[in-house]
């Protein structure tokens, strides 16, 4: 076999022609000499392949990211060897340099290249959805036979902040658009139904209470039958608070612990603890709240007898001595629950 170019014989041959001919005409990288990029200028989010991917990387990753994805190495190419650098920032414009090595049928080849990044600046869906009002959930908040105190708010919105904070690194979408505030409640509007249940949970986590969705359509997509909808979930915040005292079936109690699966009281009669599921919340009835319960004091104590100040004609008043009773002290201030006429002392728990 003869080299049909050269008329060399005793060459390896590659096809029909002689290696050295062949690599006179041949590149093992391949690369465009502009390669450009789409980066939303908000999120930091890419364009990459007909998606936005979230990544908070940083520009100069961004652009060796674009290099890697834009070289072609030849397969007869061995133990190549690329490296990228960029040699300085023009603009948005990174100007590049590619070095490669890599071995060819046992011959060491060098190439070198220059190819400039363009990092063009756009807007990403979910930042354009954030920057037109977009919203997927109303919380309302609401407080039941009373209004909202000003803790529960602060603390509401502490929970929120933190909340969307926290999915805002894997929800775009995970932002408070609007906080209405009206005469019966607090509206707060959330990008993300998703994280806007994140945030419902962390609420009633805290606070406890009922809530109820309601999705309501808002637009339809005739050509696809695709429907949109948003949701509205009310919550209702219990009309009680620790401390309160209720009635519950024939029992009365002071509310010790409400979280988002029942509410905990102590049985102010039997000094034992009972719990209220919130599928029985509406027999629960107000007697008093913490802040309007009387004080009065102890004038004396003996092992059968316990007498107190009736703190609403200032009579001495006579109970039986209990167990529970044995701390209290002659002079103590304590405060006490009056039942059919009768006067119940509270155990701080
Ligand atoms: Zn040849
Ligand atoms: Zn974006």
């Amino acid at each position: 076999m003869f080299c049909p170019e050269c008329g060399i014989s005793d060459k390896e041959m590659i096809g029909n022609i002689c290696i050295d001919c062949f690599l006179k005409d041949y590149h093992f990288l391949e690369i465009p000499e502009n390669i450009k990029i789409t980066v939303c200028k908000h999120c930091n989010a890419k364009y990459y392949k007909g998606n936005w991917i979230d990544e908070d990387i940083p520009e100069e990753e961004i652009i060796y990211r674009a290099l890697e994805d834009n070289i072609h190495i030849d397969d007869m190419i061995e133990n190549e060897i690329i490296d990228l650098n960029i040699m300085q920032m023009r603009g948005t414009i990174g100007e590049c340099r590619v070095d490669g090595i890599g071995n060819f049928k046992g011959r060491e080849l060098r190439e070198h290249y220059n190819t400039n990044v363009q990092i063009k600046h756009a807007t990403c869906p979910t930042c354009s959805k954030r920057a037109s009002g977009y919203y997927e959930v109303v919380i309302q908040l609401r407080a039941d036979e009373r209004e909202l105190t000003n803790d529960e708010k602060e603390k509401v919105n502490e929970i929120i902040y933190n909340v969307l904070n926290k999915q805002f690194k894997k929800d775009k979408l995970a932002y408070l658009h609007e906080k209405a505030i009206l005469k019966e409640g607090i509206d707060y509007y959330i990008g993300s139904y998703k994280s806007g249940k994140k945030v419902l949970n962390s609420l009633k986590n805290q606070f406890g209470g009922i809530s109820k969705e309601s999705p309501r359509l808002i637009s339809e997509d005739k050509s696809t039958g695709k429907r949109l909808y948003r949701i509205w979930i009310s919550l209702r915040l219990p009309k009680y608070k620790i401390g309160d005292i209720v009635k519950f079936q024939d029992k009365i109690g002071q509310i010790l612990q409400i979280n988002q699966d029942k509410t905990l009281a102590a049985d102010i009669k039997k000094h034992q603890n009972f719990s209220i599921s919130w599928a029985k919340y509406e027999e629960v009835e107000m007697i008093e709240k913490k802040e309007d319960i009387q004080k009065t004091s102890v004038i004396s104590k003996s092992p059968t007898n316990l007498e107190i100040l009736n703190p609403e004609d200032y009579s001495a008043y006579d109970m039986n001595m209990k167990e529970e009773y044995e701390n209290f002290n002659i002079g103590d201030e304590i405060k006490v629950i009056k039942i059919n006429e009768e006067f119940f002392p509270l155990i701080e728990q």
